[in-house]
């Protein structure tokens, strides 16, 4: 498994800006990053500083090379889920595990919809992750929710175990789904769960199987890293932009208002200076010198 000092997840502003710093510390640094983010949206920027009237994507390019020419490893994968093991965190980002030493969570302001009944299922039948609770349901039926393409994969690889009911949450191309595959009308309204069985209620009627998939290209937080602290949706964070989990920090919209790309910026460098300061003290105490 692949070790890191920090694993960024998020590849905008905060998190682009939060790599260049680590290197410049010779931090290990692995940036995961879902897409484009806010940045890739923005038309133009006229209050970023040095760059006037610049193109958001331009500028996310600029970033984003960078951090990779100081050093930083940029891989792009939808991160799933962030589990503290001990003083260390393990990082699940498609099918992939990494260790992070510390982590920056820099994924702008993403939100999740979630059906009608979802949050109370997961692990009880919903789960986002294919590649890690697949192998519950082989030789049942599983329902994949999804959103995009992306999803496609996950189910293909879901159906090696089982059979494989598909329902778009969002508009996308399925041409490609094999005809193993069984693509169902509707959209998703709700989920509940009826004895052993998971129930999809669409606007066309019901559906159950065994299990849930939820395939969509964010995560909500509370499914990213349920362990953290958060007061009604923000983030709690101290003046170091560490959240309640020490060595996990928080930069950008993420963090909270204003939700601008300079700001953005600016707490990259912030965290991972925080991260830095965190990281020598843990390595000092590992190695039995007080400060
Ligand atoms: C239309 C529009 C116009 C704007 N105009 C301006 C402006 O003029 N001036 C200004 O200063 N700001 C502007 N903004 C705001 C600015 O774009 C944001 O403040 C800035 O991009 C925030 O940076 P960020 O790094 O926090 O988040 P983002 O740029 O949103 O980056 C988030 C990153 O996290 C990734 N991510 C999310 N979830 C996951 C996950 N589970 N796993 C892996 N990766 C994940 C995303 O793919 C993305 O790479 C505008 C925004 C929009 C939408």
């Amino acid at each position: 498994m692949n070790e890191y000092d920090l694993i960024i997840i998020g590849g905008g502003v905060a998190g682009c800006s939060a790599a260049i710093t680590a290197r410049q510390r010779n931090l290990t640094t692995l940036v995961l990053y879902a897409g484009d983010g806010a940045l890739g949206k923005t038309k133009l920027i006229d209050n970023y500083p040095g760059f006037p009237h610049v193109a958001g994507p331009d500028l996310l390019q600029h970033l984003r090379n960078h951090a990779s020419s100081m050093g930083a490893e940029l891989t792009r994968a939808l991160v799933r889920r962030v589990m503290p093991l001990g003083d260390n965190f393990s990082v699940l980002a498609g099918n992939d595990l990494f260790m992070g030493k510390s982590v920056i969570l820099a994924m702008g302001t993403a939100r999740v919809r979630m059906l009608e009944g979802e949050e109370e299922l997961v692990g009880q039948g919903v789960s986002y992750c294919a590649t890690c609770d697949g192998m519950f349901y082989r030789g049942g039926t599983v329902l994949v929710i999804a959103s995009d393409h992306e999803a496609i994969e996950e189910a293909m690889y879901l159906s090696t175990l089982a059979k494989v009911l598909y329902v778009k949450e969002r508009p996308h191309d399925t041409s490609e789904l094999p005809e193993a595959i069984t693509q169902l009308p509707g959209n998703p309204l709700s989920l509940k769960a009826v004895g052993e069985q998971i129930v999809l209620t669409t606007n066309e009627g019901e559906v159950s199987a065994d299990g849930v998939f939820v395939l969509r290209p964010a995560v909500a937080m509370t499914q990213l890293i349920p362990e953290v602290e958060v007061q009604g949706n923000k983030l709690v964070l101290d003046s170091d932009l560490m959240t309640s989990i020490p060595g996990v920090y928080a930069a950008g919209d993420i963090a909270g208002a204003p939700l601008q790309a300079a700001k953005a910026a600016g707490e990259g460098n912030i965290a991972v200076l925080a991260a830095a300061r965190y990281l020598t003290k843990k390595s000092a105490t590992s190695i039995g010198v007080s400060s």
